[in-house]
């Protein structure tokens, strides 16, 4: 089966077609170089996103505090991630890149803060 994968390494965005996917004869074609292989193979095999979401935080001067992973996790495990985010509310204050949560769903990746959220009345 032919899939196209767009390569997010770098700005270029090349398309690559993968055919075969995760059998013996995997072909690659339209990729500019071989970071763009690895790319597409492991898009075939286990793809990988970064999550990016928010995390409700109290006492703060906001009550949204937007985070992400430190990696890209598996992506049939962003909906876990996910509901294990909607669990957690902070408290003010929080740092920029303060670890929010570790070990994210057991994929070996924290989640961080992306922005600082001062305590209410605190400067
Ligand atoms: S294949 Fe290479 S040049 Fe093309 S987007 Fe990926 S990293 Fe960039």
């Amino acid at each position: 089966m032919k899939k196209i994968v767009v390569c997010t390494v770098c700005p270029k965005g090349c398309a690559i077609t993968v055919k075969d996917c995760g059998s013996q004869g995997v072909y690659y074609a339209g990729h500019s170089c071989e970071r763009g292989k690895t790319y597409a193979a492991e898009e075939c095999a286990a793809p990988k996103r970064i999550l990016t979401a928010s995390v409700r935080v109290q006492w703060g001067n906001r009550h949204m505090l937007p985070v992400r992973t430190t990696a890209p996790i598996p992506k049939d495990q962003l909906m876990a991630a996910m509901k294990a985010l909607k669990k957690i509310t902070l408290e003010a204050p929080v740092d920029f890149h303060q670890v929010i949560l570790s070990d994210i769903v057991n994929t070996g990746t924290d989640v961080v803060s992306c922005m600082t959220v001062e305590r209410e009345g605190m400067q």
